[in-house]
């Protein structure tokens, strides 16, 4: 049966590996394998966000508000902003789909840096839409906006911090280039690793309330990172009310499960737990750091809670990569990205020894 030809130019998300894939493959016990690979919170779940899992188990029968009220009140709360500019979706990923649908068609082009976040060509291509890309892996605000008067794009997704590079651009640079486009450009600022970013340097923070007063820009958050939740995906949209309004005819009924949304509500009563996330990660990346000062690899500065060490032509990021894998250890190699490279998510400090003296065995 035929399906839709656009489909036949998508090439699927290569989501980072499962500890199942390791355990089965090559017979290590779960407890062992070590998973730096998707950027996950390696401080775990947070204890009062699993008590409130506990507490709600026998609520599963029944569907969430769907108006997620006390979420998008906390969340509007949290960014000073109005509950009516907030839009909740399975993921970040799911928003994102949200403004695809929303804005893009086949006569429409999309705009991002050469190496980002691959969900943003996959929900462009499933509209048909052409992508763009700048020339450097890096954001550069000379070269998006280059690349904006040549194509003229209907969206331009800025990733900062980036994933998969790590790097970030400033609150300056970012205004910068939502100053360059204009209205009829929609500019989605993609903040999923923020937490981390403000807290290396205030000049990268980037708050949804500054960027609110622009008709043709929406911020990005989730849940998935600093605040541990990947598992129960949930992210969100702030924008002005009109533009969620559009992005809200495109939400499906209960589109985050019941105990999803409870974990969301209590994971942002508990600010502390971010912080000790990110108090871990900073002392944790250093090591990263020093370890590749004193192995000769380079790596890019990260605003992320993970690091990408570029390997020239000293390693092979494919075979370093399954080397590890055979050994436990679930990094993600960036060769799909066109770099010889690898991501590695900063984990617990016991996760990193593992990782570094593996590292140490299979590069020597
Ligand atoms: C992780 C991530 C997201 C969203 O993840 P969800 O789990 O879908 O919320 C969005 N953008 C980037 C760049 C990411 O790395």
């Amino acid at each position: 049966m035929e399906a839709n030809s656009l489909l036949d130019k998508i090439k699927n998300y290569e989501a980072g590996k499962p500890i199942e894939l390791v355990v089965r493959e090559f017979g290590i016990a779960p407890e062992d394998v070590v998973k730096l690979a998707s950027n996950e919170n390696p401080i775990g779940t947070n204890p009062s966000v699993q008590r409130a899992i506990a507490q709600n188990a026998d609520k599963a029968h029944l569907y969430p508000d769907d108006s997620m009220y006390e979420l998008k009140e906390s969340l509007a709360s949290k960014y000073e902003v109005d509950d009516e500019q907030v839009i909740i979706g399975a993921g970040s990923d799911q928003v994102l789909e949200f403004i695809s649908r929303a804005f893009l068609s086949a006569d429409s082009s999309v705009l991002m840096s050469q190496v980002t976040f691959a969900m943003y060509e996959i929900y462009a291509k499933q509209m048909g839409a052409t992508i763009h890309r700048t020339p450097s892996y890096e954001h550069k605000v000379d070269e998006f906006l280059a690349k904006y008067r040549e194509y003229k794009p209907k969206v331009i997704y800025i990733c900062t911090p980036n994933n998969p590079t790590g790097d970030a651009i400033s609150r300056d640079e970012v205004f910068e280039i939502i100053q360059g486009v204009d209205e009829q450009t929609l500019v989605v600022v993609d903040g999923a690793y923020m937490e981390y970013a403000s807290a290396k340097d205030e000049k990268y923070h980037i708050s949804p309330k500054d960027l609110i007063e622009f008709p043709n820009v929406i911020y990005l958050g989730t849940f998935s990172k600093a605040y541990g939740l990947g598992g129960m995906r949930v992210g969100y949209g702030v924008a002005n009310r009109e533009m969620i309004a559009t992005l809200g005819k495109l939400r499906p009924p209960f589109n985050i499960t019941t105990l999803s949304l409870l974990s969301a509500i209590e994971a942002l009563k508990d600010d502390e737990f971010v912080r000790e996330s990110i108090s871990l990660h900073k002392e944790q990346i250093k090591r990263y750091e020093k370890f590749a000062d004193e192995n000769g690899i380079e790596y890019i500065d990260s605003y992320t809670n993970f690091i990408t060490y570029l390997f020239g032509d000293r390693y092979n990021s494919t075979e370093v990569a399954n080397d590890l894998l055979r050994r436990g250890i679930i990094i993600r190699d960036l060769a799909s990205y066109g770099m010889n490279a690898i991501r590695v998510t900063v984990g617990t400090a016991e996760q990193n020894d593992k990782f570094f003296a593996n590292f140490r065995e299979v590069s020597s």
